[in-house]
């Protein structure tokens, strides 16, 4: 059953870097949208519901749904253009699947050249049934890619208006600099939640930091594992989140989410849900911050260990 939703909720926004590319600080992520199962109309009315809401910026890839969700989200703003210029559409570029779409693929594999990336681009702008993409990324980190090339293609997406911001997804501290020193990069996207604490030691989070560039984060709640993970560390970490939840009265989810914005780097939380209801806990979530007692008490069950 769908909940009714306070009607005050709404996202703030955010600068990805100075003067750059400005987002909604949840951007909902399309990647499951093929499971949802939902009509034109339905798919009309959530991201109506979204934007509403101020969560106006929607993270897609090429591959997602086996090359199928933008052309879902493209019938919806068919459907309806005049929500074109009220939201910011995010894609992605770089893996190839073997997939029936794609006869000539043969084994999955990376191109970043600059051929496919123009290429894959246009592509994208044509299933989503518009004229520009707010921001295009790299999926992953190819150990063919040529950064010189890649920003070459970037410019050449920019210069005809197709692509406005550029990025990076998975990209190491030194992946990203290296791209970033021959093209000002907006964001890398990468995975983070109390499940997967990696880019807060292995410098992805500094580096950033130290650039005046936010992270979008993929699955911050770990891809729904925070929920039902049954190995002791997870029933643990579960446990300490609920009972910080419990006593500040919000939801499990927000707490998740206000423990991962609350980062100074300012990562940029992608949501997975097509419930609009998880999209509204997520946005709650940038109503409040966690005393440090309480966020070390989160990364401490994360961890499985005291810091010091
Ligand atoms: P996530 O939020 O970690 O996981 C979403 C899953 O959690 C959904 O299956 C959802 O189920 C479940 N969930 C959410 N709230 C719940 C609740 N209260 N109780 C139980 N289950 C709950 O995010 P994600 O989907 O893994 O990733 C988010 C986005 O990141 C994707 O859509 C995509 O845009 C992006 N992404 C990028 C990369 C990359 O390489 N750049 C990789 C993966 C994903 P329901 O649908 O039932 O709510």
């Amino acid at each position: 059953m769908t909940q009714a939703l306070p009607t005050t909720l709404q996202c703030p926004r955010v600068a990805t870097r100075e003067g750059g590319l400005e987002l909604s600080r949840i951007v909902a992520g399309m990647w499951r949208m093929t499971e949802w199962g939902m009509s034109v109309e339905q798919r009309v009315a959530f991201i109506e519901q979204c934007v509403a809401m101020g969560v106006t910026s929607f993270d897609h890839a090429d591959i997602y749904g086996g090359y199928g969700v933008e052309g879902l989200f493209g019938e919806a703003l068919r459907a309806r253009p005049s929500l074109r210029d009220r939201i910011e559409l995010v894609s992605k570029c770089g893996i190839k699947l073997l997939s029936a779409k794609r006869p000539a693929h043969t084994i999955q594999h990376y191109d970043t050249t600059g051929e496919h990336i123009v290429a894959s681009a246009e592509e994208s702008l044509r299933q989503l049934h518009t004229d520009r993409l707010n921001l295009l990324l790299i999926h992953r980190p190819d150990p063919l890619m040529d950064f010189d090339e890649i920003a070459e293609a970037f410019t050449r997406l920019k210069q005809a208006g197709k692509v406005l911001h550029f990025g990076v997804s998975n990209f190491s501290r030194h992946q990203f600099e290296c791209l970033n020193r021959r093209i000002p990069l907006a964001t890398n996207q990468i995975e983070f939640s109390p499940l997967h604490t990696a880019p807060m030691f292995d410098e992805t989070f500094d580096g950033l930091q130290d650039l005046g560039v936010a992270p979008m984060i993929w699955s911050p709640l770990g891809g729904g594992r925070l929920f039902n993970a049954n190995d002791t560390n997870a029933e643990n970490l579960r446990l300490v989140i609920k009972e910080i939840a419990d006593r500040l009265h919000q939801p499990f989810a927000s707490v998740v989410f206000a423990w991962i914005m609350q980062l100074p780097s300012r990562p940029i939380p992608l949501t997975g849900s097509g419930r609009i209801e998880a999209i509204g806990v997520a946005v709650t979530g940038a109503s409040f911050t966690l005393d440090r007692q309480d966020w070390f008490r989160i990364l401490r069950a994360a961890r499985g260990h005291e810091v010091a």
